[in-house]
């Protein structure tokens, strides 16, 4: 209670002094630009537009604003001068499947989530992420109540479209998640997450098209969009029942199972039928068609399935974030792998085929990281990996980080206001130790993150989360 005082009070002061949008003393703490007026100088920029890299340029910020982007911009005295030669820039990123949760890091065979209220937005914002959905939570309450404390100041973090609870039918059997048993009773959960302050939805496994219908039309009444993680329903399915969103890329789509019976969920069959599934099968382009004709976005989280033969423990580094016992069970399981995942390799292999393909036949591909399975996954870094992934999958750089910011902006419907690094716009922006345009790998050099025109010391939160993972 003495601590919530002494914050306050702190926020009184401030803004008394300042007249912008307070932040507490702990949010403070790793700002290393304070909300003014500035012209960041010399800069490469990949601005999320998907255009060639601009050399030479200066930026103009001015309180939460971008006001001007162009090479030698004249300025008042007043502005302060950072001069970012060698250094380059892009949007900060608006990633689309970040939770808030992790493995449990306890040994022991049952898998449980565990909430990450204090490592999870830190890691996040230190890995450039300045707006996320979190597609998926275990505890809403925790997770809406932490959106509110990053957007009054009280704790760094990033800008947040909080998802609802996982929407599922029994059948999961992981004790964090939830389940209803009729189409009505998950209308009325929609009804009542969107009350308590919930702006999207994300359903599960196991749902009847029944429930789907029930769900989607009760989120687009409110003009909430619905996104999922499908196995019973095909993806064709759920794009014509109206769904805005697929998750995982086409890793979870059952569309391409022998004999399926309608609502019936088969994991083991669902993987062997994509194995399975020749790699520029005619069937696969007809999917993509539809979907890109239904206007659904496919979510990449590609990460995810990065194999484990000659690939990093933690994807993106970061092992040193996991607590002890999190760290020993992510290297035993990643050692266990080694030689053993051809399987993997195949089916990654192949998505990235895809992925790319629902990309040009004009699709939204959206990206986010997921960070649960076997907790190989870990916010913050695990956003820079997957940029690296895309380059990986053969997109070019300015592709690349189109699709992990303007994409997700457009997904938002905010691409207005946040996406890329336009005039007008608000000053969400990485800086980079080095040059991008010319190594996607440049991601790992993240110095400062601007959020809402202050800049954040990356370092500084990375290291606040040092050893946490997997416990707070
Ligand atoms: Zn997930």
């Amino acid at each position: 209670m003495k601590r919530l005082c002494i914050t306050i009070a702190c926020i009184a002061v401030y803004a008394s002094t300042c007249g912008q949008t307070a932040i507490s003393e702990v949010t403070q703490s790793f700002v290393t630009y304070p909300m003014g007026h500035y012209v960041l100088q010399n800069l490469t920029l990949v601005d999320g537009t998907g255009n060639p890299p601009l050399y030479n340029q200066d930026i103009l910020i001015h309180n939460d604003r971008i006001i001007e982007i162009g090479e030698d911009l004249i300025f008042p005295d007043s502005v302060t001068v950072i001069d970012m030669q060698g250094k380059s820039a892009i949007p900060g990123l608006v990633m689309l499947h970040e939770h808030l949760f992790y493995p449990k890091a306890t040994p022991g065979t049952n898998f449980g989530l565990n909430q990450m209220s204090y490592s999870f937005p830190k890691l996040y914002l230190a890995g450039g992420v300045t707006t996320m959905r979190t597609a998926g939570s275990i505890m809403p309450q925790a997770d809406i109540n932490i959106n509110s404390a990053i957007q009054n100041g009280a704790i760094p973090g990033p800008k947040m479209d909080v998802t609802s609870p996982f929407l599922d039918r029994e059948g999961l059997g992981i004790f964090e998640t939830g389940a209803f048993r009729s189409s009505e009773q998950a209308e009325k959960m929609v009804n009542f997450y969107a009350e308590m302050g919930v702006t999207s939805f994300k359903v599960y496994n196991f749902i009847t098209h029944a429930d789907l219908k029930a769900i989607v039309n009760a989120a687009h009444k409110r003009k909430l969009k619905v996104t999922g993680h499908l196995c019973s329903i095909t993806y064709r399915e759920a794009a014509d029942i109206g769904i805005d969103n697929l998750e995982h890329g086409f890793f979870v789509s059952s569309d391409f199972v022998k004999d399926k019976k309608s609502n019936d969920c088969d994991p083991f069959k669902q993987r062997k039928s994509l194995l399975e599934l020749p790699v520029n099968s005619v069937e696969m382009s007809d999917l993509i068609a539809h979907l890109v004709e239904k206007k659904v976005a496919l979510t990449s989280t590609i990460n995810v399935f990065e194999p484990y033969t000659n690939r990093e423990v933690v994807p993106g580094g970061g092992i040193d974030a996991l607590y002890s016992t999190a760290r020993d069970k992510v290297y035993k399981r990643w050692v266990s792998k080694q030689g053993r995942d051809s399987l993997d390799y195949e089916l990654f292999n192949k998505s990235k085929i895809w992925e790319k393909a629902f990309y040009d036949a004009g699709g939204l591909l959206v990206a986010g990281t997921d960070p649960t399975y076997d907790g190989r996954i870990v916010a913050g870094y695990a956003n820079m990996r997957l940029l690296e992934l895309f380059v990986e999958m053969g997109f070019s750089i300015p592709e690349a980080v189109k699709i992990c910011t303007l994409h997700g902006a457009t997904y938002l419907e905010q691409s207005q206001s946040i996406g890329t690094l336009e005039p007008s716009k608000i000053a969400d922006l990485i800086i980079l130790n080095e040059d991008i345009s010319e190594n996607i790998n440049a991601i790992r050099s993240i110095e400062t993150v601007f959020k809402n025109g202050r800049g954040y010391n990356s370092k500084k939160l990375f290291e606040a989360a040092r050893g946490l993972v997997g416990i707070r």
